[in-house]
């Protein structure tokens, strides 16, 4: 009806578009797909199975069966069967530490100066196909210059355009001068502009930036508490915001239905952090006793990143990079202990999140965090669960995606051989669906 109404205007063109989608994107028209599951690891922790079949209803897993169900015994008409008998099947991954609209290069203040809005939404629907079709089926976007991340959310979610769901943070919150403060580091009379509405300095000042964060459209506040390595602020990568801000950031945001996300590396700003009631802390390069102590207290995540810290140490050991002195000190200073500092906070029982940074290092390459994380000594089943359960709890969406389970959107992707045996088979992802809707198939 709707195909037919629409022969008789370009303007039904939209309309029969959005019609055919519902807000994750989905179709709409009554479908249903048996999967046949060579193995399947529906419960990253648990154990898998051999020879499972997922049903799936439009958007939604209806059941997951032991042995492989014949597509006939559905009371329903057309069920595709999707073979993926040689396959290991899991949940859709989720990569929670990403900037999706920014160009991965080698000196970020080129980019910083000359991607206008609209360039960062058309590149971010570009980073977006790479990183769905990698088998990240949802996002944590961490931080994001300017607005163009809030319209590429919602286009992704209209099914406008292909990409992972997204959770989205705009810009940073930073104190003046601050690593967050794009305008640190550039002719003042020329670049004052790049001051953007994330910079607050005093209780007062971060709650207003908090709630203007919120206007414009945050899911999450993504606050600079310490320093950082790769801006142009030389201001150590000790903690910037001062207790009483932090406390004013989070209280807000909570206040307001909003998760706060602490990038974070020196020790007192980590705990400071912690203290202040955060919901997730970001690198952690310089961890302590006591911030292994107030995670497990706090039951906070650390929202390990260890891909970027590779990429950006490669930079710095570079002479020709381009890269400024100032960064390459504070790369070589940060990045060395992140990996072990990460491991002791594993080993100590602290929950650990999968996160790349990409945009930083390139987008699409988000699996490449596994092997990182298996070197420091996690389990490869520990790992997937970092970038499945893990995060989808820590984002507030482990109701609906993270598992393969009736009831869930049927986010699923497959490789062609078992990732706990070796991860890097999830470099890899042949098959992918998201919500239900086939995004990739066939082998990589
Ligand atoms: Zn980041």
């Amino acid at each position: 009806m709707q195909r037919f109404y629409c022969l008789l205007s370009t303007l039904c063109l939209s309309f029969s578009v959005f019609a055919q989608h519902n807000h994750n994107g989905a179709a709409t028209t009554d479908s249903w797909q048996v999967i046949h599951a060579g193995q399947l690891l529906s419960v990253p922790g648990e154990t898998p199975h051999n020879r499972q079949s997922i049903i799936v209803h439009n958007d939604r897993i209806v059941r997951v069966d032991d042995g492989y169900t014949d597509p006939a015994s559905l009371d329903a008409d057309n069920v595709e069967l999707i073979d993926l008998s040689q396959q290991f099947v899991l949940p859709g991954l989720i990569d929670a530490h990403d900037h999706i609209t920014a160009m991965p290069g080698r000196v970020k203040r080129i980019w910083d100066t000359t991607a206008s809005d609209s360039m960062r939404a058309l590149y971010g629907a570009h980073y977006a196909k790479l990183t769905l079709e990698a088998g990240f089926t949802s996002v944590r976007n961490i931080g994001s210059i300017g607005e163009s991340i809030y319209a590429l959310r919602d286009a992704i979610r209209l099914g406008l355009i292909p990409g992972p769901r997204l959770q989205a943070a705009g810009n940073y919150l930073s104190v003046t001068g601050g690593h967050g403060d794009r305008a640190t580091g550039f002719r003042w009379d020329l670049f004052e502009p790049l001051e953007h509405d994330g910079i607050c300095d005093g209780a007062d000042d971060c709650r207003k930036a908090v709630r203007k964060l919120i206007r414009k459209g945050s899911d999450w506040i993504k606050v600079m508490a310490t320093g950082g390595v790769n801006s142009e602020a030389q201001t150590g990568i000790g903690q910037h915001f001062t207790d009483e801000e932090l406390k004013a950031i989070v209280d807000t945001a909570h206040s307001l239905g909003r998760k706060v996300a602490a990038h974070a590396h020196a020790a007192g700003g980590v705990n400071a952090a912690l203290r202040a009631g955060v919901d997730s802390i970001e690198h952690g390069a310089f961890i302590d006793d006591e911030s292994i102590r107030l995670f497990r207290e706090t039951g906070t995540p650390l929202v390990a990143t260890l891909s970027v810290g590779d990429h950006v140490l490669q930079i710095a050991n570079d002479p020709d990079s381009g890269m400024s002195e100032g960064v390459r000190v504070k790369a070589r200073e940060a990045i060395p202990t992140m990996m072990d500092n990460v491991g002791r906070a594993y080993r100590a029982g602290v929950t650990i999140v999968f996160g790349t940074d990409s945009g930083e290092p390139e987008h699409g390459r988000n699996a490449d965090e596994f092997l990182f994380l298996v070197q420091i000594g996690m389990t490869e089943m520990d790992a997937i669960k970092a970038a499945t359960v893990n995060a989808a709890e820590m984002m507030g969406v482990a109701d609906s995606v993270g598992t393969i389970e009736a009831g869930k959107t049927a986010d699923i992707i497959a490789v062609n051989s078992s990732p706990l045996n070796d991860i890097s088979t999830l470099q890899h992802v042949g098959f992918v669906m998201q919500s239900g809707r086939i995004v990739k198939s066939g082998a990589h």
